[in-house]
């Protein structure tokens, strides 16, 4: 690999040249079942008709203008975004942690702006990914993504994920929101219960706190609803969202309701590049698909059958995987070997997947999979777990 590049990645040996669908192709020729997803980022697989299409169009006509004009494809993306969310508000930024950032900074000016600048703290739960910006960082408070880079921006508390009594017990009179993701990705594919959820909307209520879920891997359909708060019934006041929404496009949007955003202001917030029309064009194209009639049913039941295959591949091979977690296609294997060793063997077999904490081997496949794919899918996890010794140290047979 080069040297010219900051060694930030332990990259794989290997390089793609084109994909298509759920594939992808090495340029010798070599095809891989692609449930990386660019780290759930391909939510409609490789080179979609429609995506190439929204692009080489925008592509000849208009990319960028800066957020000095009027941005039509903008202001319709925005608006279908809020007429299938509980959002009012839309700001388009270029990533996640952007996204993130925005949701964080109008939770503060919200509280600001009512007359509370001393509620700027932000209660998050432990094991959570929030981005690599300094401040993402501080959030999520990982302590392994901190090291080197102190001091830490200020201003977050930190709770077991899914414990209201710790929740309830970090609330003080300077706290200004709480932010969950409602499946931890990075953290280890960990779905967060529709009670908790709803307990977190009631906290937030009772104490005038704003909900900040972040979206960023668990939404746009990932889970068989566009956004996965939506199983539990509840919604929040701002939501951060990327990846899937661009469909490997760089794309971010925080949304918020009226009231959430009623701090922001003409000059409160801004991003050079973010919404400019090349990205709103696509982001409009992924839409239009993830509305499709059936398409989130079909993600739910496709996401239901691959849970069932897998399950039974754990239950027959505890020498290899310990659970199966998650629900839709944000999917888990915890590994019983590192999942490193896992993820290698699985590429090796042509199936391409993504670690992440607890030793977990991330399942995040473009959500316009078919069973053909669930069942290729399956052949190379059962070849890798039939080769696996049946050690106690995995490799060393
Ligand atoms: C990926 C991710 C982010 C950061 O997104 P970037 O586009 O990498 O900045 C933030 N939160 C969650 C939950 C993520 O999965």
């Amino acid at each position: 690999m080069s040297q010219a590049l900051l060694p930030t990645y332990a990259r794989a040996d290997l390089a793609f040249e084109r994909g298509e669908g759920p594939y992808l192709y090495t340029a010798d020729g070599r095809r891989f079942l692609d449930f990386a997803a660019g780290i759930a980022v391909n939510a409609l697989g490789h080179s979609h008709p429609h995506l190439v299409d929204a692009l080489t169009k925008q592509g000849a006509k208009l990319w960028h203008v800066s957020n000095l004009y009027q941005i039509p494809d903008g202001e319709r993306l925005a608006e279908r975004l809020v007429a299938d969310s509980f959002a009012d508000r839309v700001f388009f930024s270029n990533s996640g942690a952007e996204a993130m950032e925005g949701a964080l900074k109008l939770a503060r000016k919200y509280h600001h702006a009512k007359g509370h600048p001393e509620r700027y703290r932000v209660i998050a739960c432990n094991n959570a990914f929030h981005g690599r910006t300094m401040t993402t960082l501080s959030a999520a408070g990982n302590a392994k993504y901190l090291e080197g880079f102190g001091p830490e921006p200020e201003g977050f508390d930190h709770v077991a994920f899914g414990n209201m009594n710790e929740l309830r017990a970090a609330i003080t009179p300077e706290t200004a929101a709480i932010l969950v993701e409602p499946v931890q990705g990075e953290g280890g594919i960990r779905p967060a219960s529709p009670e908790y959820l709803r307990a977190l909307r009631e906290v937030c209520d009772e104490f005038g706190l704003l909900l900040i879920f972040d979206e960023i891997q668990c939404g746009m359909g990932r889970t068989g609803k566009l956004f996965a708060h939506e199983w539990a019934g509840i919604t929040p006041d701002v939501m951060a969202l990327a990846k899937g929404i661009g469909g490997g496009f760089p794309l971010g949007a925080f949304l918020a309701t009226e009231e959430a955003a009623s701090g922001m202001k003409a000059g409160s917030h801004g991003s050079t590049y973010g919404g400019n029309p090349l990205a709103m064009a696509i982001g409009n194209a992924v839409l239009d698909v993830m509305l499709d009639e059936g398409f989130l049913k079909h993600v739910e039941a496709i996401g239901k059958l691959l849970k069932a295959k897998l399950e039974k591949l754990v239950a027959a091979n505890p020498h290899v995987f310990e659970e199966v977690r998650g629900t839709g296609l944000i999917l888990g294997l915890k590994a019983v070997p590192t999942n490193g060793e896992l993820i290698a063997a699985l590429r090796d077999r042509g199936l391409l997947t993504v670690g992440a904490a607890e030793n977990v081997i991330r399942i995040l496949p473009p959500l316009i999979i078919e069973e053909e794919q669930v069942d290729e899918a399956l052949t190379a996890l059962e070849q890798v777990c039939a080769d696996w010794p049946k050690t106690a140290l995995g490799g060393v047979a």
